[in-house]
């Protein structure tokens, strides 16, 4: 089954504490339908400018991504600027050029109306709401969102969750929405909002499942010595999560889910590896495959003789 991606599609300036780089392929829908589409096709729903390098066309459409929803705007593609503190872990905005993206109402188009999975990548939660209304009963509804959606569009959101299966958000968000201290009382907090499941990302500490019936699934996040870019780990995350259910289960049950985060974490881990989504561009689904089982090993703590 394909997922429905729909999100930002940027140009990005990133300066980390080593190196600065300019122009490069960002946006949220850009890193999730890249992770995405190692599992399953992709339908891709977001808009560019008339300075979007025709060379991204042509790796969407070698990933197998459906760009017919993609919009081609007169005008120049959304840009973000960001800068990275010393250890990685912060980022300051350095700068946000809405540009085409001021005006955008996504359209779908009619072969992508009934697609069964849909991510709702981080957008204006206006916008993933309005997609949402013209799909067909999809069956399962990843969203992920940010602090800026929360302090200034809060009721928007607040209309998205009932219609959400699972929400992503990281700690400082879950924290931010609820108001409470402990990230268990948050998460739960969450579901009460309307969505069956809530997945907390702590970044480089992994990330916390909550489902209903009190399911609760803790992993780590896969340690890395190196990484150049942190940008769209989170995007990426998402999208490993929402292509893996797509490609490989009906229904979706807490187990799914548990193995889900595991191939989301994996592919965000390849991701910071390099800047924007160059090490997914090179990515091989065995890479993909021996980084799972190594990962599993390091999560077993119950080992036989
Ligand atoms: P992340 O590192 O997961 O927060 O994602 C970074 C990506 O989000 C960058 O590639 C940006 O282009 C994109 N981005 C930044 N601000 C926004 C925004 N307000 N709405 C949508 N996408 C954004």
């Amino acid at each position: 089954m394909s997922v429905l991606i729909l999100g930002s599609i940027a140009l990005d300036t990133v300066k980390t504490p080593i190196e600065e780089r300019s122009d490069l392929l960002g946006g949220s829908a850009s890193y999730a339908a890249a992770a995405a589409s190692f599992f399953s096709p992709v339908k891709l729903v977001g808009i560019v400018g008339s300075d979007f390098p025709q060379s991204e066309f042509d790796f969407w459409r070698g990933r197998k991504i459906d760009i017919e929803g993609v919009q081609r705007a007169e005008g120049k593609t959304f840009r973000w600027s960001g800068e990275y503190s010393w250890d990685l872990n912060t980022r300051e905005t350095r700068s946000v050029a809405l540009n085409v993206f001021e005006n955008f109402q996504p359209k779908l188009p009619a072969s992508y109306r009934k697609t069964d999975f849909v991510l709702l990548a981080n957008i204006a939660p206006s916008l993933q709401s309005h997609v949402l209304d013209q799909m067909e009963r999809p069956r399962f509804v990843v969203a992920d969102t940010m602090d800026l959606w929360i302090e200034t569009t809060r009721s928007d959101l607040d209309t998205l969750l009932p219609r959400v299966d699972l929400l992503i958000l990281n700690d400082s968000e879950a924290r931010e929405m609820t108001k409470e201290t402990s990230l268990i009382k948050a998460g739960r907090a969450i579901r009460k909002f309307g969505p069956r499941y809530v997945a907390i990302k702590k970044g480089e500490h992994g990330a916390l499942l909550f489902g209903d019936q009190n399911e609760f699934f803790s992993c780590g996040a896969y340690p890395l010595e190196d990484i150049h870019d942190p940008t769209g780990a989170g995007d990426t995350f998402a999208g490993g999560i929402a292509g893996y259910l797509a490609g490989t289960v009906s229904r979706v049950h807490f187990t799914d889910l548990r193995k889900a985060m595991i191939y989301g974490s994996v592919l965000a881990s390849f991701a910071v590896e390099d800047f924007s989504l160059d090490r997914l561009r090179n990515l091989s689904m065995a890479e993909i495959e021996q980084r799972y089982e190594t990962f599993k090993l390091m999560s077993q703590f119950e080992v036989s003789a």
